[in-house]
This record gives C-alpha cells, sequence and structure tokens, in this order.
C-alpha cells in the first residue's frame, strides 16, 4: 500500500481530490504544488494509516517506515538539507490534517530535527545565534509537552527563574549565553521528568511526533469537536511533514493569514494580517497587534502601522497575484497562511475560508455575477440553516447606548444576557434557561461547549483571527474579541471597565456588527433583508419545486411570514388562539359544561372571536391558501389551575366553584398528549366544530367581500386514525357551510383535509384520502407515535441516545427517514392511488428543517409549511433539493 504522498517543487503525488485520503491540508499542498505555486516540500502521511493505527493497537504498518525514509530522501533532494546534518540540518514541521478543518484541535510540532548538533548550524545560516537558540528550547518545550507529556508550564516555570535570577524581563532580553542555560534546564527537566534524555535523533523525534499527531485524533477536545460538527471518528486525520521556512529571520521576513475576500463582509478585497519578524502562532496568539496587508486597508482603518504592500511590496505583489490565482483555480473565497524567509514568499496552506453567513451570501451571489459559479452553484453553497443569522435581531439604532468597552466586531449580530467567566458555567446557566454572554481573557478549544451555549462572546485579548472570533462567525453567535478596555478577573468573577465593577450574573449587550458593549439590555431590531439576500432567494424561487407556507395564528407570524416570503398559511393552530385574556374565560366556560347548551353558549361567545381572527389572516394572506385546523388542545392546558381561575369561571357560568373543581379534575388526564384531544374531541362535542367551522365560512365571506380576495379557505381535522372519524366531523363542516351559504347568499367554496401524524392514519391513506382532499403529515406526533417516544419527555434521554450514536439526529428535529419517513411515503402513495391530485404538505417543525425538506421533495410533497422565521430557510432548502 502507498502510505506516503510527496510534493513540491512544482509537482505532487496528490491532488485536490484526494482529501479523503490526505486530509483538507495535505490535498490542497499537493494542488498548490502542482500549480506551480511556492510550498515548502513535504509529504503526508494518509488517513489510512490513522484508521490501521487505531484497528491495530495504536501500531503503524510495517512498511510505513521505509516510505517516511524515502520520503526524507526526496525532501533532502528538494532542499539540499539532511536531518542531523550540522551545516545544513533539515528542519521540519508535523501538523494533522483531517478531512474537515478541526481548527486547533489536534497536535503540531515545529523545528523538529533542531539538536545539539544542529543548532548552531541554525544560528549560523540565519547570522543569528540567539534566534537558533530560541528556536531550539521552543522545540523543547513544544515537543515535550506534545509528545512526551511534560506539561508546558515547566517549562515556563524554569524560563521566569532564570529570568528573574538574572534580572531579565523580556523574552528578548535573553542573550545567548542565556538561552544555552534555558536549554541545558529544559534538557535536564525532561530527564528527570521521564528517566531518559530528550531525544537527540531526528528520527526518534520525528516517529515520536508522527505517534502524537495520530494520537490526537482521540484526545477529548477533538472528539467533542467531532460531536458538536458531526464528523465521524473513521475518517482519521493525515500527517503532514513539511520543510520548515523561517518568518522570524529578521527584518526581511514575516507570517500572516489572509482572505481572499472579506470574511465578514464579503467584500471582494484582500484581507488579513502580518507580523515582521514573528512565526504563524505569533499572528494569532494576539500578543503583538498584527498590521494589514493592503495600504487601503490600512488607510480605512487609520493606523500608522504599514502595511504588507508597502513594507515588502515584491513579495506582496507576487502574494496577491497567488491570491487571485488560488480563488479562480478553486472557484472559492480561500483562506491562506504564508510565510516570508528573508525576502521570499512561501505558501502553507489555502482551504476554502470559514466565512459569516452575510459574507457567504455575498461571496456567492457576487461570484454568480462575475461568472466564476453558476446560480445554480451560489444556490449549492449557501447552507440553508445560517441564514437564520442574517435574520437575526440587531441593536435598534434609536435606542440608548450605554457603551462600557469597545474591542473588534468578531462575529455580526447582537445579543443581550448574564454575563458568565467561564465555559462550564455558561453551559450549567444555558441549560438552567438563562442567555448568558461568555466572557474571557481569549478563548481556547477547551471553551468551545461553553461558546456554543452562550448568546454572545467577549473576549479582552485577540484579533479578528484569534480563536474567539473564527469559532463564534462559524457558529453565528455575536462576538467581541480583543476588547482591551475590560479587565476580566476570574478569581473574584468580575469583570471592570468604564470605571465601573460588573460582577457574574450582570446584564450586558454585545454588539457584534459594531463591536461595542453596552450596559444592560437594549432594545433590538428585526432585519433588513438585504440586496444579496433577495437576489440568492429570487434565484432560489425560481427553481424550486414544493411551495413554502407557514404555521402561523397571529396577525404579527403571518405578516412577518409573508414578508420572508411565505406562500400561504399550512397551519393555523386554533387552540393557540384561545388563550388571550378576552376569550379564556369562555373557553373554559366551553370544556367544564357538562351540557351541550351550556357549551353552546360558551361557543356562542368565541364564535365572534374566532370569525374576526380569521378574517384578518385571510386578509393578510390576500387570497394565498390558508390552512385552518380545528380545535386540537392538550385539554389539561386550558383548565383553570388556581382557586382564583376556578371563582373567575364559576361566576361566569353560575355554578358552585366546588363543583367546577370536580368537573375540572375529572377531565385531568395521565397522558394528555394521547389522550381527549385532536378530532376526538370533535366526535365528543361536534357543535365545537361546528362553530369553529361557521367561523372560518363567514370570516371567508367578510375577507372576500372587504379585500376582494378570493378566499378558499382549508379546513383541517387533527389527529385523524380512521376514515370513520374524518367522515363524522366533516359531514358536520359541510353542512355548516351549506348553512351559511344560505344565511348569506354567497357560494362557499372550500376543502377538507385532514393531518397525518397517526401511524394508523398513515397506513390507511387510501381509504382516508376517499373523504380528505388534503393531508398534511404532522410529523411532530407522528414521530412521537412511531417512536413512542413523548414529545415532552424525550428532552432527558434523547441527548445520551445521540452520544451512544442510537440516534444520528434527535428524530423531533430532522425527520427519521427510515421510520417515519417511511410512514409519510406509504401515506403519499397510497392518496394519491385513491384520489391523483391529492395536495400533499407537511406542518410539523420539520418542514422548516433543510435535511426533512429534501426528505419530502423525494416523496414528492406541494408543500412545506414551517415557523415564520424559517421560511427563507425553506425557500433555500427547497430549491437545493431539487437542484
Ligand atoms: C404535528 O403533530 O406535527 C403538528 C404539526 O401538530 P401539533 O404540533 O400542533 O401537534
Ligand atoms: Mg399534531
Amino acid at each position: 500500500t502507498k502510505w506516503v504522498y510527496t510534493f513540491g517543487d512544482g509537482t505532487a503525488e496528490g491532488t485536490a481530490e484526494m482529501r479523503n485520503l490526505l486530509g483538507g491540508k495535505g490535498a490542497n499542498l499537493a494542488e498548490m504544488s502542482n500549480l506551480g505555486i511556492p510550498v515548502p516540500p513535504g509529504f503526508t502521511i494518509t488517513t489510512e494509516v490513522c484508521t490501521h493505527y487505531y484497528a491495530n493497537d495504536r501500531t503503524f504498518p510495517d512498511d510505513l517506515k521505509d516510505q517516511v525514509a524515502a520520503a526524507l530522501e526526496h525532501m533532502a533532494k528538494l532542499t539540499g538539507r539532511n536531518f542531523g546534518d550540522d551545516k545544513r540540518p533539515l528542519l521540519v514541521s508535523v501538523r494533522s490534517g483531517a478531512r474537515a478543518s478541526m481548527p486547533g484541535m489536534m497536535d503540531t510540532v515545529l523545528n523538529l530535527g533542531l539538536s545539539d548538533a544542529t543548532v548552531e548550524a541554525l544560528g549560523e545560516e540565519a547570522g543569528d545565534r540567539r534566534f537558533a537558540l530560541d528556536s531550539y528550547r521552543r522545540f523543547i518545550q513544544m515537543y515535550s509537552d506534545v509528545v512526551l507529556g511534560v506539561g508546558h508550564e515547566n517549562f515556563e516555570e524554569v524560563l521566569e527563574e532564570i529570568k528573574d535570577a538574572r534580572n531579565f524581563t523580556l523574552d528578548t532580553d535573553l542573550d545567548p549565553d542565556a538561552w544555552l542555560e534555558v536549554i541545558d534546564r529544559y534538557k535536564k527537566l525532561v530527564e528527570a521528568e521521564l528517566g531518559t534524555p530528550f531525544p537527540q535523533d531526528p528520527l526518534d523525534q520525528i516517529w515520536g511526533a508522527i505517534g502524537a499527531v495520530f494520537g490526537s485524533w482521540m484526545n477529548q477536545r477533538a472528539i467533542t469537536y467531532r460531536r458538536l460538527h458531526n464528523l465521524p471518528a473513521e475518517w482519521g486525520t493525515a500527517v503532514n511533514i513539511q520543510a520548515m521556512v523561517f518568518g522570524n529571520m529578521g527584518d526581511s521576513s514575516a507570517t500572516g493569514v489572509a482572505f481572499t475576500r472579506n470574511p465578514s463582509t464579503g467584500e471582494n478585497a484582500l484581507y488579513g494580517e502580518f507580523l515582521v519578524n514573528a512565526q504563524g502562532e505569533d499572528v494569532v496568539a494576539g500578543i503583538r497587534t498584527p498590521q494589514h496587508l493592503t495600504r487601503a486597508a490600512r488607510e480605512a482603518s487609520g493606523v500608522d502601522a504599514p502595511a504588507l504592500e508597502e513594507v515588502m511590496p515584491e513579495a506582496f505583489k507576487e502574494f496577491a497575484g497567488i491570491c487571485d490565482k488560488l480563488e479562480k483555480h478553486y472557484r472559492d473565497m480561500q483562506d491562506v497562511e504564508f510565510t516570508i524567509e528573508r525576502g521570499k514568499l512561501w505558501m502553507l496552506q489555502t482551504r476554502n475560508g470559514k466565512r459569516t453567513a452575510k459574507a457567504a451570501l455575498k461571496v456567492a451571489v457576487d461570484m454568480a455575477n462575475e461568472g466564476m459559479i453558476t446560480k445554480e452553484e451560489a444556490i449549492g453553497r449557501i447552507e440553508p440553516g445560517s441564514l437564520d443569522q442574517l435574520l437575526h435581531p440587531t441593536i435598534d439604532p434609536n435606542a440608548e447606548r450605554h457603551v462600557i468597552g469597545s474591542g473588534l466586531p468578531a462575529s455580526p449580530g447582537a445579543a443581550s444576557g448574564e454575563i458568565v467567566f467561564t465555559a462550564d458555567e455558561a453551559e450549567a446557566m444555558a441549560g438552567k434557561g438563562h442567555k448568558v454572554i461568555l466572557v474571557r481573557v481569549e478563548t481556547s478549544p477547551e471553551d468551545i461547549h461553553g461558546m456554543h451555549a452562550a448568546e454572545a462572546i467577549l473576549t479582552t485579548r485577540g484579533g479578528m483571527t484569534s480563536h474567539a472570533a473564527v469559532v463564534a462567525r462559524g457558529m453565528g453567535t455575536p462576538c467581541v474579541s480583543g476588547a482591551g478596555g475590560i479587565r476580566v478577573d476570574y478569581v473574584k468573577q468580575t469583570m471592570t471597565c468604564a470605571g465601573r465593577t460588573f460582577q457574574k450574573g450582570a446584564i450586558v449587550t454585545v454588539d457584534g456588527t459594531t463591536g461595542e458593549v453596552l450596559d444592560g439590555e437594549v432594545p433590538m431590531l428585526q432585519p433588513e433583508l438585504s440586496g444579496d439576500f433577495g437576489k440568492l432567494m429570487e434565484w432560489a424561487d425560481a427553481i424550486r419545486r414544493m411551495k413554502v407556507r407557514t404555521n402561523a395564528e397571529t396577525p404579527a407570524d403571518a405578516r412577518t411570514a409573508v414578508n420572508f416570503g411565505a406562500e400561504g398559511i399550512g397551519l393555523c393552530r386554533t387552540e393557540h388562539m384561545f388563550f388571550d385574556a378576552d376569550r379564556i374565560i369562555a373557553v373554559r366556560e366551553m370544556i367544564l359544561s357538562d351540557t351541550e347548551d351550556g357549551r353552546r353558549a360558551a361557543l356562542a361567545k368565541l364564535l365572534p372571536m374566532q370569525r374576526g381572527d380569521f378574517a384578518e389572516l385571510f386578509e393578510i394572506m390576500h387570497g394565498l391558501p390558508v390552512t385552518i385546523r380545528l380545535l386540537d388542545p392538550p385539554l389539561h392546558e386550558f383548565l383553570p389551575h388556581t382557586d382564583a381561575e376556578i371563582a373567575e369561571v364559576a361566576k361566569v357560568m353560575n355554578v358552585d366553584p366546588e363543583k367546577l373543581r370536580e368537573r375540572s379534575e375529572s377531565l385531568a388526564e395521565f397522558n394528555p398528549m394521547l389522550g381527549h384531544r385532536g378530532c376526538r374531541l370533535a366526535v365528543s362535542y361536534p357543535e365545537i366544530a361546528e362553530m369553529q367551522a361557521r367561523a372560518i365560512f363567514e370570516a371567508a365571506v367578510e375577507a372576500g367581500k372587504k379585500a376582494g380576495a378570493h378566499v378558499i379557505p382549508e379546513v383541517m381535522v387533527p389527529l385523524v386514525a380512521t376514515k370513520a372519524e374524518l367522515d363524522l366531523v366533516k359531514d358536520r363542516i359541510d353542512a355548516m357551510a351549506k348553512a351559511v351559504s344560505e344565511d348569506t347568499g354567497v357560494e362557499i367554496q372550500y376543502h377538507v383535509g385532514t393531518m397525518i401524524e397517526l401511524p394508523r392514519a398513515a397506513l390507511r391513506a387510501g381509504d382516508i384520502a376517499d373523504s380528505a382532499e388534503f393531508f398534511s403529515f404532522g410529523t411532530n406526533d407522528l414521530t412521537q407515535t412511531t417512536f413512542g417516544i413523548s414529545r415532552d419527555d424525550a428532552a432527558s434521554f434523547i441527548g445520551t441516545y445521540i452520544q451512544k450514536g442510537i440516534f444520528e439526529q434527535d428524530p423531533f428535529v430532522t425527520m427519521d427517514p427510515e421510520g417515519v419517513g417511511e410512514l409519510v411515503a406509504i401515506a403519499a402513495e397510497r392518496g394519491r392511488a385513491t384520489r391523483p391530485d391529492i395536495k400533499l404538505g407537511i406542518c410539523g417543525e420539520h418542514g422548516g428543517d433543510p435535511a426533512s425538506i429534501h426528505f419530502c421533495e423525494k416523496v414528492g410533497l406541494s408543500y412545506v409549511s414551517c415557523s415564520p422565521f424559517r421560511v427563507p430557510i425553506a425557500r433555500l432548502a427547497a430549491a437545493q433539493a431539487a437542484l
């Protein structure tokens, strides 16, 4: 088996297509090398070695040693350097590289190959002995930490001791003599800890590092990251070994990171940062303030420190050209790392750049307009769920802003919440329903769980490419980074700024769009849907086959949904209309009456209110289809609970409160979700269905006259299991339509259909379709009843099921395509067999979930219906499903 692929000097054994085998980093290094872009030579050990490693008790395949030796030989030829050579030593970096980027999750070793024998040669070459000795001690520290398990804090301690003894404050104060002492003490420390000396043979070093990188695939951070991002452990990581180049060899050296377009806004301009005389880690660490790449960016920011374009114009020109070439080649925005070693440019990495939802949208629309990609590709590139970020609130510009601090606008959007100072606390508080803002000096991969739980993230150190900034943008969480004026005290659990001290739990607002931190909670505005958004939606609408409706019962929700492009109402849950203060008593009266007359009296009070509700919805939807579902209440939700509530209803009904309490208690159920709800209520008390049907038809007549819109209401019967149930209710509806028609002299057009939300209904869809003109899949209940998992009680164990790999996803979020999906497919097929033009839709939560929407397209539903804020997501997902 071929386990090792070399690259460098304008050729490579691999290509970008081989990312499964070589990992993202390795595949792109090979591709860049093939493109003739300057890449330090090296080789990639494949992900198959990782698989072998874990399948065979953490051992390597037999022939790997020879292949690595050959690859090192190849590197030696290209670089003119050899491992352990005391004139021109070969120094390498050893890095992980999985199929998907997992920033900072796995181990890296730099400067490998340095030893007592080679360190002076590096000093000679660089003309800087201090630099070489510093590199060596960094290597000992990093290698010991990552490979040998001697924590880096041990080394920090030694360094501090030596600095104190010699009265030095900065690392840069140390002279070669001092560095030699550091190195000596470091080596002694390792030997004391491990009982063996620090490895001096570069081959021992490299095998140690390879093992450590493969081993880090199974470290806790990496496991957590994979779980959060749904990445399978079977993928494994590759290992990339590459000749070192140094950005810290003096003032003609530099290192930096760049995006070919702005990853926050999507603007088509090179964007990034660099540092003169520094190593890559220094740029992200946020200790020195990085400089801009372009003159334009520097001028726009008003900073004095010169841009790369100004200090190294030649290297910059070559760099800008390579960025352009890479973007055109990959046909997507690239995120690159580069180093300039004494004037010579080297590219260390390229990958498709992570970006905010706003930038993703702009880049996709721009690239389609530039002709770089097709409209279909543009549509395919936007993760539908990410649109959520564009639909999120921003701070009302008219709101009063008490700014208490500011930093970089690292991830857009705004959020308010209680400040907490540790990731664990953020997770715990959020679990209890609190909205929290995670405040840290800086974040690290260990904080991921807390970052997920937080509404927003605030750091006091670090730039636009700091861990907090990159991760927050990826998650769509607002973030302000590097707010240097804020002091965080982890011990006291406070933050101090603007002359005030804020205790844990204090409420602040983080505005990731401007970089400001505000005192207290601040009024927010709903987002404007920008031009790019409209454009992409227009393209999506032209491609999708399925319609997108909304689940809405309030006028406000219906209007929001129409603004977001809803093409009708797929589900109006009438029970949600019954909680309003003006009617809850009448509703309770209706439920608690033990006579039909009593119920009819209460219903008469509700009729005009319902008619008004429906008429308003019909007007807002202006001729678009509206599906109104008959009452489907878990009854217990409506029963009076307190003495005061009972007394109130008793008074209206003119009955003894004690009697009423008894009646109320007699209505209590053990399993309300499987109890006297849905059409069962209409079977027991048909007068309720009659009232609602009358309200619907009268409203249709009224709205039709007023708005001039031709309204054809769709009346939907919930929780049907048998055709007989549906027929019984349908007869009442039909009779009511006739009655209203006679009363008003207006001919009433309408449709009667049913929800399919019980397995029996799905299986008997053939005969149910005889009576139903449409089906709407209620996949919330269908999931509940197919799995036998209570919707209300699932949360306590679904997480465990997902963790143990029994469920890939929460079936209440993403439709279970095999079980629940099969029932949907069966019902669709049997329904169509009976009634070929039957209209099929979905109105469970799954109607707004992209993966489930793909499934709906596959079985040929005519529409999906979802909550208003998910309408744009559904429009895009439906287009992607149709591609
Ligand atoms: C469903 O069951 O999927 C549905 C839409 O109805 P509800 O959530 O109101 O029970
Ligand atoms: Mg339901």
